[in-house]
């Protein structure tokens, strides 16, 4: 169930995202833990971080270590160690990986595991049985997703069959604790965009993610759907941003209209010695911090700034040292928690225009980068 707890004039929304393991308060961010673990952290340091859902993808964990296993392990949430909310990747986007895909028909997607090489065909109903059996509290449906670039008579075939198979997602589900969530296609045209929309409305879900962007489009051909799309999906339900994750794209999106987002880039980022801060983003590896004594961020409050130097996270990036990428992701981690609170903060104050003018501005050097993914 969602709730709206405030709606400025823009159409941004401050609200609230009830799961079967606990509230989330929208807009959100959520960490990727598509293994089942946000890359180099531990869980009490993401619940310490004050995330609430974090997403996993059923596709890669059906492949390994397998559904049997996680279920007997009591589902997901156990078999990780974290008791708040979870969403669950269909395994869609993986049809843009070559090294999984194989083939698409009517029936569903063949895979070939990256891991074995085995052949798994994974239709709308094994996709929804494998959440239902992770346990997550919001499943995806499984979408047809094709490259952004792709002829408009593809796209078109993609928006046919996402609409089916969403159809047969929802026929297929009966887990009263779980959320199902569709997801629209229809790259950027926006008569297919809205029947996309229009289709699955139908049909009727749990909330709406707004599928095929941030994969090579340009920031303003994914702005112009963004908006088109949360005019026309209903407002009662929670609109979700799959795969956008850089600060600036945050606020942009949020501007929009959107509530969820989760992606790999502000960890991955981390990981590639790139720390954000409110004044642009930062390599930390280069030789200009050797010497450096303050913290990333004289006024961050997170465990990396309030304990350790630049010069000693340099220190730990150029020797490869797993606790400076550790160090990273929190600091990373941590900024994105303080720019959506600052963002939930200018909404329900009616000021989102003038914050977002203000941050896009000091963010400047991040907004020179591509678009989040
Ligand atoms: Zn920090």
């Amino acid at each position: 169930m969602f709730e709206i707890l405030h709606e400025d004039d823009t159409g941004s929304r401050v609200g609230r995202l009830h799961t079967a393991h606990g509230n989330v308060e929208t807009p959100f961010f959520m960490p990727v833990a598509t293994q089942g673990t946000v890359k180099t952290l531990k869980f009490n340091e993401v619940s310490h971080l004050g995330f609430e859902a974090v997403i996993s993808n059923a596709f890669v964990l059906y492949l390994r270590p397998g559904i049997d296993l996680i279920d007997e392990a009591g589902g997901l949430h156990e078999f990780m160690g974290w008791d708040r909310a979870v969403f669950t990747d269909s395994g869609g986007f993986q049809m843009l990986n070559p090294d999984f895909l194989e083939k698409t028909d009517q029936k569903g997607v063949t895979f070939r595991s990256p891991f074995d090489n085995s052949r798994h065909l994974l239709t709308p109903e094994s996709c929804i049985e494998i959440q239902n059996r992770l346990g997550s509290d919001v499943a995806m449906v499984l979408d047809a997703l094709v490259p952004f670039d792709s002829s408009r008579k593809m796209q078109e075939h993609a928006v046919e069959r996402t609409s089916e198979w969403a159809g047969r997602c929802k026929a297929a589900h009966n887990n009263g604790r779980q959320l199902l969530f569709a997801i629209t296609q229809g790259g950027t045209h926006q008569d297919l965009r809205e029947r996309s929309a229009a289709e699955l409305v139908e049909i009727g879900f749990d909330g709406y993610g707004i599928g095929g962007l941030s994969i090579g489009e340009s920031k303003d051909e994914m702005h112009a759907v963004l908006s088109e799309q949360t005019a026309i999906l209903p407002k009662s339900k929670p609109r979700y941003l799959m795969g956008v994750g850089s600060p600036a794209e945050l606020v942009e999106s949020i501007s929009r209209g959107v509530d969820i987002f989760d992606s790999t880039f502000p960890t991955r980022n981390a990981r590639h010695n790139e720390a954000y801060t409110f004044s642009g983003s930062m390599n930390l590896s280069r030789g200009r911090f050797r010497n450096h004594k303050s913290p990333i961020e004289e006024a961050c409050g997170c465990f990396t700034c309030k304990n350790h130097t630049r010069a000693y996270i340099h220190h730990l990036l150029r020797n490869h040292e797993v606790t400076g990428l550790s160090l990273m992701t929190i600091h990373n981690l941590y900024f994105i928690q303080q720019l959506l609170k600052s963002v939930r903060d200018a909404i329900k104050n009616n000021c989102l225009t003038e914050f977002k003018e203000e941050t896009l501005q000091k963010l400047k050097s991040e907004m020179a980068g591509k678009p989040g993914s």
